[in-house]
């Protein structure tokens, strides 16, 4: 089988940093990341930057369908080549944060896990987009900066725990899966991966509201190293003995700061 190196010459393609292309071709790897993403033929799949479409393939073949985005067009004959025989997987050419939540949601139309290998450069924001405003989607399986993986599945009271995992606490859990080596990819880049696995849970605090909880969170975090009673008089203009008595009230200590809350003291703390 043609090599990823030999098959990009042949496009008369160069890979671009600020896409974030750093491009995967190890099958066994890409075949253990669709194994252990559970993808099986009932499911259908969202992938974010499908690249040369190594990932793209391995999730055509295990999938029921598949709908990727790819900002670069430059990519279009690569991939109409590489994906003819997948009858089940959609390309689009498009930028995906520019897209409505709710038409990618529409084109995948009913539940899905997204899979993929992300553009390091907006990790965060597809992660907090999806995770705050996505009706339908069941997990994300996806290859991020290991610190980055170790900062959504940290513990409270870690120096990696911060408000991004609290935002995926409330929505899910996350477990990192698979560490993978900057080798395996193309070009190598300067930082190792891994492979996070986050849960969507819909019946987690079903009776909350989020944006409310997001605010307090936001505070807690304004200034990480404060106590909480601090962030809260800071950014709430509360008095200290009423931030105190939120604080009292929600069963926490007065000490504490926003990374020793769990999700579900933050849910406590906002109904207070
Ligand atoms: N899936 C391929 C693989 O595993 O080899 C490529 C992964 S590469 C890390 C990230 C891909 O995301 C690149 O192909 C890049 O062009 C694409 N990309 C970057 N920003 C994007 C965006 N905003 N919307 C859609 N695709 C994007």
């Amino acid at each position: 089988m043609e090599n990823l190196k030999s098959l990009l010459s042949r496009h008369n393609l160069t890979l671009k940093k600020a896409f974030g292309q750093n491009f995967l071709s190890d099958n066994a790897l890409l075949s253990e990341i669709v194994q252990k993403a559970g993808v099986t033929e009932n499911d259908t799949v969202l992938e974010i930057g499908c690249g040369a479409g190594a990932l793209t393939k391995e999730l055509g073949l295990k999938a029921k369908k598949v709908v990727g985005y790819e900002i670069d067009t430059r990519l279009k004959p690569l991939l109409n080549e590489v994906l003819s025989d997948y009858k089940n997987v959609e390309i689009v050419f498009e930028d995906v944060m520019k897209q409505r939540l709710s038409d990618v949601e529409k084109k995948l139309g009913g539940e899905y896990i997204m899979v993929a290998n992300l553009p390091y450069y907006i990790t965060t924001p597809i992660v907090m987009r999806f995770i705050e405003e996505a009706k339908n989607i069941k997990a994300m399986v996806i290859m991020v900066q290991e610190e980055v993986a170790y900062r959504f599945a940290s513990e409270k009271s870690t120096a990696d725990y911060g408000a991004i995992t609290v935002g995926i606490n409330l929505r899910g859990s996350a477990e990192v899966i698979l560490k993978v080596p900057r080798e395996k990819f193309t070009p190598a880049p300067n930082v190792d991966s891994a492979v996070v696995k986050i849960l969507i849970d819909k019946t987690k605090f079903s009776n909350v509201n989020f944006n409310a909880v997001r605010n307090v969170v936001r505070c807690a975090f304004s200034s990480r190293r404060k106590m909480l009673v601090n962030n809260l008089m800071n950014v709430f203009k509360l008095s200290r003995a009423d931030a105190e008595s939120v604080i009292t009230l929600a069963g926490l200590d007065l000490t504490v700061r926003g990374e020793n809350l769990s999700a579900e003291e933050y849910v406590a703390l906002t109904e207070n």
